[in-house]
């Protein structure tokens, strides 16, 4: 199981974002769709739910129910029955309902792009509006923080926080903008795969040298690998120089040893493990 994280450590970020980019470079979504009110309509069905399921229920539906009028129209019963199989099939019914009304109503049923609208709508909150608006709009607005988002957050050390939206507002405040999206997908797929919930498979994590987290036998905690270090100092080296020293200038020496001193032995190093 994996130890608690340990956030009062700077996290590298950017590193986490590379090595997750690395390994997962198709994130994406997962619920099946075409455009944004299936997206919609599979978001609020996904609630304590899987996408495959939901993807297994969704193209019956979609084919009885294509548009926010057609759906506006359906009977409660047929539409729970339809719903049934991912559960709470009575609470999203209504949720289905009430947002093809609200979109009828209010958007002449069409999906608005906009978060405060969207958040308005029955079913809808902010996870589900991040979704339909960084994955259909291409508009980064947040940051989607589902249970795998907010699980991982918590382990890699990016937040202490339990509420998603104050988790949200962390991730924003780490991660550059353009990030808030692709970061999102891999780390939801990186949960789905590797950092299970119950048993997160350390042993095959890409991020378990950084990660607080990380439960490997044997291992030692490093910041940032040997291969980043030595990015991260080329890329230093490319950076313009500041102020140069004046010729001859000498260099600050700490306190001279007394002659004949004894070294002073410390702690032993730990023997690197992996
Ligand atoms: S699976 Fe990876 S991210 Fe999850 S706790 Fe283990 S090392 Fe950390």
């Amino acid at each position: 199981m994996a130890r608690p994280g340990n956030t009062t450590r700077a996290v590298p970020v950017d590193a986490i974002c590379e090595r997750l980019a690395a390994r997962w470079p198709d994130a994406r979504c997962e619920l099946d769709h075409t455009n944004a009110f299936e997206l919609l309509c599979a978001t609020i069905l996904a609630a304590q739910s899987t996408d495959r399921l939901v993807n297994t229920v969704t193209p019956a539906l979609f084919k009885h129910w294509p548009d926010a009028r057609a759906l506006a129209a359906a009977p409660q019963d047929e539409l729970e029955h339809a719903v049934h199989s991912t559960g709470f099939f009575r609470m999203k019914a209504r949720h289905l309902l009430g947002m093809a009304r609200a979109l009828v109503e209010r958007h002449d049923g069409e999906v608005p792009a906009d978060m405060e609208a969207l958040c308005e709508l029955p079913g809808v909150a902010r996870k589900t509006a991040n979704v339909i608006l960084g994955t259909v709009f291409g508009k980064d607005e947040g940051v989607v923080v589902d249970t795998h988002v907010a699980r991982l957050s918590q382990r890699l050390g990016l937040t202490r926080e339990t509420d998603p939206a104050k988790i949200e507002k962390d991730l924003m405040a780490q991660l550059p903008k353009d990030q808030w999206r692709p970061f999102a997908d891999r780390l939801i797929w990186h949960g789905r795969r590797v950092c299970f919930a119950k048993q997160p498979a350390c042993g095959l994590c890409d991020l378990a040298p950084m990660c607080p987290s990380a439960d490997v036998p044997g291992r030692e905690m490093e910041t940032v690998t040997e291969k980043e270090k030595a990015k991260a100092k080329e890329k230093e080296k490319e950076k313009p120089k500041g102020k140069p020293k004046a010729k001859g200038e000498p260099k600050a020496k700490g306190k001279p040893k007394a002659k004949g001193e004894p070294k002073v032995k410390g702690k032993p190093k730990a023997k690197k493990g992996r």
